[in-house]
């Protein structure tokens, strides 16, 4: 297959373009490329240093800034600046509930299994577009340091990154603009820069301990043949560099017998407080001591007293390892090698503690901010084609998956993924007592199906009747070694199966694919502009509806007025449902949705307690 790119600016297609690397971190993001010399290098726009934070300010008139300068609104205009969205990223608003009082901006409450949205200056936002804002960013320096457009890139996630989060980190490549060749896992792509896995003749185990800024993990992974093989991970998404911060802050506090009243209250003096603790982290990193005067207080701190702040969160970062070389049945000792990524891997300590724990010396040489993106423009070398020592494997040239709601493609297996492959997903009926389910199977890059090339479309049939969403149908796809797909459809409660055969290559041309991968690059803002207006209305269809059933049901337990207003937002909503725009559709679901919050509750409360009066209390 012929590797082929587009110069969005001229339209024209080139043959060698640059792919870049990105790292899309939690704290801090950043892209790397491999420079003349062969060498992969993070690329350093004009003294605006390598490291791009990962936070998004938004002004009133929703105009976004990206990086150091958004960081400085986290004090003066919190709920308007988001930081971490990573970890918001392809989950739902039950995944994330637990810890909406840490982040300082709204999420909306839909308190379903619809994806999360963020509210900011007034608009709705989904972390995909907040992501796309970062990754923008990254893009416009990459290409005002370098000269030359970039529309391919390589983007790396945690390995623990399910399908979905996966899914939304190539839509927020998408909607900045970018070709997303590939999603790399952290840990392979810090193994690549490590040299790790490139020679096909290597088999290796290794462990990766990666200690970002609010965010812990650790992968095990098998290398052999070049094929990365994840084995098991661990880790603690509430746990990193912040929480050391924090502990040098209380310890200070302490010491200095602050207020911590007033300091709360204060938001900007407690921010500089935290700046000056992370400072004298990173400080102790190089030195025993660290002593700075600050108005008329002296703030110090010695290594030995940083060490036991820290000392019970690094147990559990240890901790975390222990279980994941226990689930992949491996000891310490079956450790080939044992990389750091991450910052907060430069604190002495964490080097020596992770070194105790495995017995054997880290790898620490690369830079542990930037190894990550290092690996990842490695990688886009590899896929580009530029190393003739590495033999690409075979990869499917375009994406495979099946028609959801409102005509959306769901890829189950992406494009340039390697071949043999396997992947599948759990689905259920959007209707009370569905008994059929039309599987529809496509090829191609763009969101909605009716661009995509239709392969086969077959009908499961004999799902037992259950109200909808209780059925539980996975569909799997099956791509052989000689690019035979098999698609299996499967109700798990009744085990009914059915089954198709077909050939995704067959009557498909270098051409059609080319022509096809041009228009989903040229397409690929307003697909995904499009994309989440179906899911928004989606979403906004079905509260509607159930707010409908609500109020048939439970009309008792309202007033007239309630009952009025409720049915007015039902009408402002179904009215949004006729618009294109998302915004509005989602302002509508919000507004139905706070305002029958409560009657829920009520109509709950009251059945309890009729539930209570009616039960005989034995003596
Ligand atoms: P993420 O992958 O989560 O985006 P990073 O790998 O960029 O995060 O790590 C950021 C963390 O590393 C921050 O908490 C930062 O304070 C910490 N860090 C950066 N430099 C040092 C240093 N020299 N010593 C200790 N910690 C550091
Ligand atoms: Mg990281």
């Amino acid at each position: 297959m012929a590797k082929i790119s587009i110069n969005l600016a001229t339209g024209s297609l080139q043959q060698e373009e640059l792919i870049v690397g990105i790292d899309l971190g939690t704290t801090n993001s950043l892209v790397a490329f491999i420079n003349p010399e062969k060498q992969p290098q993070a690329i350093n726009d004009t003294g605006k240093g390598l490291l791009v934070p990962s936070v998004v300010h938004f002004n009133e008139h929703g105009d976004a800034v990206v990086g150091n300068e958004a960081k400085a609104f986290l004090t003066t205009d919190p709920a308007n600046t988001i930081f971490s969205v990573k970890r918001l990223l392809g989950r739902s608003y039950q995944d994330v509930a637990d810890h909406q009082d840490l982040l300082s901006y709204k999420i909306i409450d839909d308190n379903t299994d619809a994806l999360v949205k963020i509210r900011a200056a007034n608009r709705f936002y989904t972390p995909v577009e907040l992501s796309a804002e970062i990754l923008k960013e990254l893009k416009h320096r990459a290409e005002h340091a370098l000269k030359t457009p970039v529309n391919r890139a390589v983007i790396t996630v945690p390995a623990y990154f399910n399908d979905s989060q996966r899914q939304a980190t190539r839509d927020a490549g998408k909607l900045a603009g970018l070709d997303v060749l590939r999603i790399v896992n952290e840990p392979t792509a810090a193994s690549l820069a490590y040299g790790i896995g490139l020679n096909p003749q290597e088999q290796k185990t290794i462990a990766v301990y990666d200690l970002g800024g609010g965010t812990f993990d650790v992968s095990l992974l098998s290398i052999q043949n070049g094929i990365f093989e994840v084995l098991a991970t661990n880790g603690d998404t509430f746990l990193g560099g912040d929480d050391f911060d924090r502990a040098i802050v209380d310890y200070w506090i302490e010491k200095n017998d602050l207020d911590r009243s007033v300091l709360q209250e204060d938001q900007v003096q407690m921010q500089t407080l935290r700046l000056q603790a992370e400072l004298a982290k990173k400080a102790l990193s190089t030195q025993n001591l660290y002593n700075e005067k600050a108005g008329d207080i002296w703030y110090s701190i010695d290594r030995q007293t940083f060490e036991s702040l820290i000392s019970e969160n690094l147990e559990r970062t240890l901790n975390s390892c222990r279980l994941a070389l226990s689930d992949a049945g491996l000891t310490a000792a079956d450790i080939d090698e044992v990389i750091l990524v991450g910052g907060s891997t430069r604190t002495p300590y964490v080097k020596r503690k992770v070194e105790e724990l495995f017995g054997r010396k880290p790898q620490d040489h690369i830079n542990p901010d930037e190894v990550v993106a290092l690996g990842a423009a490695i990688q886009a070398d590899v896929l580009a084609g530029n190393r003739s020592d590495i033999l690409l494997l075979d990869v499917t040239p375009l994406s495979l998956g099946i028609e959801t709601m409102g005509g959306l493609m769901d890829v189950i297996i992406s494009r340039n993924a390697k071949i043999p492959t396997k992947a599948g997903r759990q689905y259920t009926t959007s209707v009370d007592g569905q008994v059929n389910m039309k599987i529809a199977v496509f090829q191609g890059e763009r969101d909605l199906v009716q661009e995509n090339r239709k392969l086969a479309e077959f009908e499961l049939k004999g799902i037992p009747a259950m109200p909808a969403g209780l059925p539980k149908i996975d569909i799997n796809f099956i791509l052989n070694a000689d690019g035979i797909l098999t698609v299996q459809a499967i109700e798990l409660r009744s085990g009914v199966k059915q089954e198709i055969e077909v050939k995704p290559s067959y009557g498909l041309t270098d051409d059609v694919v080319e022509k096809m991968l041009i228009d989903s690059v040229t397409h690929a803002k307003e697909d995904v502009q499009q994309r989440m207006v179906i899911e928004a209305r989606g979403e906004g269809e079905q509260l509607a509806y159930t707010a409908e059933r609500f109020l048939e049901k439970n009309s008792q337990f309202l007033n007239e007025e309630e009952i009025e207003h409720t049915r007015l937002l039902i009408a402002q909503l179904r009215q949004s449902l006729q618009t294109a725009d998302k915004d509005t559709i989602l302002k509508h679901t919000d507004a139905l949705n706070e305002y029958t919050r409560p009657f829920a509750e009520r109509v709950m409360d009251i059945a309890i307690s009729s539930a209570m009066k009616g039960k005989k209390i034995d003596e």
